[in-house]
């Protein structure tokens, strides 16, 4: 029954595929979860059941992910773009200068939020490369009194994505992780603050992540709204105002999924080898598709690429849709084609597609 639903082939960037146990399981306690006759929705945001939820998705996103102690994990709103704003609002005082790192268009859009507040500057830009890369990181400028460095770790409309960090000493580095969060092991530690929406490798949009270590929120500034301060979360479990709950329950859901495919370790092997399908038919096609990143800098979530000639891609975007896959399109800031394949999408989605180009190349060259 339930196996032979019928999925699309979803190479969406965000909102983007959900694990299909995760939905399944969340149609069955719909309407009527633990007993309660009622749905996770129509609960109080403080009784036990949605408590008892809620804490246990914060403690499986430490537990997953090696947050250390001094790490507060939080569950806002107002997406990764708030934070944007958020982090200047509380980190960048006065006296001080923020520096980012310029890798694609979500970093210009947390850059120009941080100009609004005090003075930041750019670390280090690949635009003039059209973002196809990383900087290196001897590349990146800062200085040992600013209030932070700014990253975005992987470039969901450019398809780049950094394979180390930078060594930040005394200065927080703070990431924008809203695409590759959770798609591989990292080194918490080496951060003063990683922030994500939720909505391609966490759950449904709604939920933003926010993981702050805490000797940071007795420095935050104290002169700004209550709701924007992030010590107004920590204070009170994210409970503060009524939470997402729907989105947590999700996001929750979606934690024990990658614990059952054997947790990170496993889940990054799993997006290598998706990426690596697709990326082979790039590279072995003789340039008839061309990916838009350079190799060292390539992205395990969101592939880009051309098909050189440009009417032949029109006819492969048209011809991909046809066939069922969805999502494909470049960002409208960018055009070309990208397959997004976070974390739920399927190896044998990426199969499909890699499949899918190499026989479209056979029919037209
Ligand atoms: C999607 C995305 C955003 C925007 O997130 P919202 O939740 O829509 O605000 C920001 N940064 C990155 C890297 C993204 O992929």
């Amino acid at each position: 029954m339930k196996q032979t639903t019928k999925r699309a082939y979803n190479f969406n960037a965000g909102p983007s595929a959900l694990p299909l146990e995760v939905l399944q399981k969340a149609q069955e306690e719909l309407v009527d979860y633990n007993n309660t006759g009622m749905s996770i929705m129509e609960m109080s945001h403080r009784s036990k059941d949605y408590e008892t939820v809620h804490n246990e998705a914060l403690s499986r996103l430490k537990t997953l992910y090696a947050i250390p102690d001094n790490y507060e994990v939080l569950f806002l709103q107002g997406g990764a773009s708030l934070q944007f704003t958020m982090v200047p609002m509380n980190f960048l005082s006065e006296g001080k200068k923020a520096s980012y790192v310029m890798t694609g268009s979500w970093s210009e859009k947390a850059f120009k939020e941080a100009k609004l507040f005090g003075q930041a500057v750019e670390a280090a830009s690949t635009k003039e490369n059209k973002y196809r890369n990383i900087p290196t990181l001897n590349e990146i400028q800062f200085d040992e009194n600013d209030a932070y460095v700014h990253i975005t770790s992987n470039n969901t409309i450019y398809g780049t994505q950094w394979k180390e960090f930078p060594e930040t000493g005394e200065v927080p580095l703070i990431a924008d992780m809203s695409s590759d969060i959770l798609s591989k092991e990292v080194d918490v530690s080496k951060f003063g603050i990683i922030y994500a929406g939720a909505q391609k490798n966490l759950g449904p949009s709604g939920v933003t992540v926010v993981i702050i270590r805490k000797d940071l929120l007795e420095k935050a500034n104290t002169t700004i709204p209550t709701i924007l301060k992030y010590t107004t979360h920590a204070d009170n479990n994210s409970l503060y105002n009524t939470p997402p709950t729907f989105g947590i329950y999700m996001l929750g859901e979606v934690l024990k999924w990658v614990e059952a495919q054997g947790g990170l370790k496993a889940i990054e092997k799993n997006n290598d080898e998706k990426a690596k399908v697709i990326y082979d038919v790039i590279d072995q096609s003789n340039g008839f598709y061309k990916g838009h990143a350079t190799l060292e800098s390539r992205s395990l979530m969101n592939i880009t690429f051309r098909v050189t000639d440009e009417e032949l891609e029109k006819q492969f975007l048209a011809e991909a849709k046809e066939a069922g896959f969805i999502g494909l399109n470049g960002h409208r800031s960018v055009g070309g084609c990208r397959a997004s394949a976070y974390n739920a999408v399927p190896f044998e989605t990426c199969q499909a597609l890699a499949d899918f180009m190499v026989e479209f190349q056979n029919k037209h060259s």
